[in-house]
């Protein structure tokens, strides 16, 4: 079938929004009607290559849409079932898998690698009949996603799709960490640096979790008035004012829990000296590979700080995004006031640019209808 994408064919160039061929769904496979796709930071990094996947590749990995068909032995959904689409597959026998972190599934990531599905191969070839590579599985900056069985998790029908989108990406991601790879707990306090779509998730999180002080800081002032809407006690603009003596003494010596939501290797140093003592750095966001750390290590035995990483959350996608879906109608995540545009495939380099200077504040969707 004929369907408008959203294309990266060379890294750091405007995206081509063409119309491309998309093959009907093997077996294990589903097609989806796109409803809503989240633009996420990781497609800018995407974009800009820090994630090195083969091109040209559709992008996009935060979609909800309806399943449109299935392929043979298909048996979790069905045609008209509302699904998020999910980035990562757990397969279930590998070593991870086996131990319980399908987040982390090995298997997983080499269709990644190369840019199909599960069979390494893939469902969408451009006019000519060259063949295009999927985007970890979900290539959501489409009219229609072909994704394995796996990756379409069924959802109850009455949360809306252009905030179901949200549970493909950042809502696990920032929920998650706070719930799953920090573990939370009523009166700790919580710093969080980047008040994107992810950061606004922690700040929900801890929230949630009773969190108190919660402090978001961002380098756009813009972001203060969201990040309190979203559960934020404090705001700190640390492109004006150094974030790390003011958590000290709000927290009384350092907070127990700071998140880096960003990837930014100069924000990761200023959440590790705004740590107190006995806790956690928990970085979300994904740098390119190059910076290596400086961190005082000296304070990691001395203080028993830790640094942990986290991805997708730590969560089990078929386990958890039905259960955050039924969270997010109970209202516990605000994803209505998460939304703050609707634009359509052919604006997307819009979103790019803004993205690239901060603007965006809140998540922009794109929308399919
Ligand atoms: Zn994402
Ligand atoms: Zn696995």
């Amino acid at each position: 079938m004929k369907i408008k994408a959203a294309i990266i064919r060379e890294l750091n160039k405007p995206l081509a929004v063409e119309e491309i061929e998309l093959a009907p769904p093997k077996a294990n496979e589903v097609l989806v009607k796109t409803a809503y796709t989240g633009f996420c930071h990781s497609d800018l990094s995407m974009i800009r290559g820090i994630f090195k996947m083969p091109l040209p590749l559709v992008l996009g990995h935060e979609a909800a849409g309806v399943v449109e068909d299935v392929g043979p032995g298909v048996t979790s959904v069905t045609k008209g079932d509302h699904v998020v689409a999910t980035w990562m597959v757990a397969c279930g026998h590998c070593p991870e898998c086996k131990k319980g972190k399908g987040h982390i599934c090995r298997t997983s990531f080499l269709p990644h690698q190369v840019g199909g599905l599960l069979d390494m191969t893939s469902r969408l070839t451009d006019s000519k009949g060259a063949r295009l590579n999927h985007q970890t599985n979900v290539s959501g900056f489409a009219e229609y996603m072909v994704v394995p069985e796996a990756a379409a998790i069924k959802i109850r029908k009455d949360l809306p799709l252009d905030q179901a989108c949200f549970i493909g990406c950042c809502l696990p991601t920032g929920f998650g960490a706070v719930y799953n790879a920090a573990g939370v707990k009523p009166g700790d306090s919580v710093a969080i640096w980047g008040m994107g779509g992810v950061g606004l998730n922690v700040v929900r999180g801890a929230m949630l979790r009773g969190g108190n002080p919660i402090i978001g800081i961002d380098l756009e002032g813009s972001k203060e008035a969201i990040a309190r809407e979203f559960g934020a006690t404090h705001f700190i603009n640390n492109s004006k004012e150094d974030p790390v003596p003011i958590i000290k003494e709000l927290t009384g010596g350092g907070a127990d829990y700071c998140f880096e939501a960003i990837g930014d290797p100069g924000a990761i140093l200023q959440a590790y000296w705004a740590l107190g003592m006995g806790s956690t750095l928990i970085t979300i966001g994904i740098p390119d590979e190059q910076p290596l750390t400086g961190l005082p290590l000296f304070y990691n035995p001395l203080h028993c700080k830790s640094v942990k990483g986290t991805l997708y959350g730590d969560i089990e996608t078929g386990r958890d995004i039905p259960a955050l879906a039924d969270m997010a109608v109970r209202g516990d995540f605000n994803l209505g006031k998460l939304i703050t545009r609707r634009f359509k495939i052919e604006e997307i380099n819009d979103v790019v640019e803004a993205m690239k200077k901060r603007q965006i504040i809140g998540r922009w969707v794109c929308a399919w209808d």
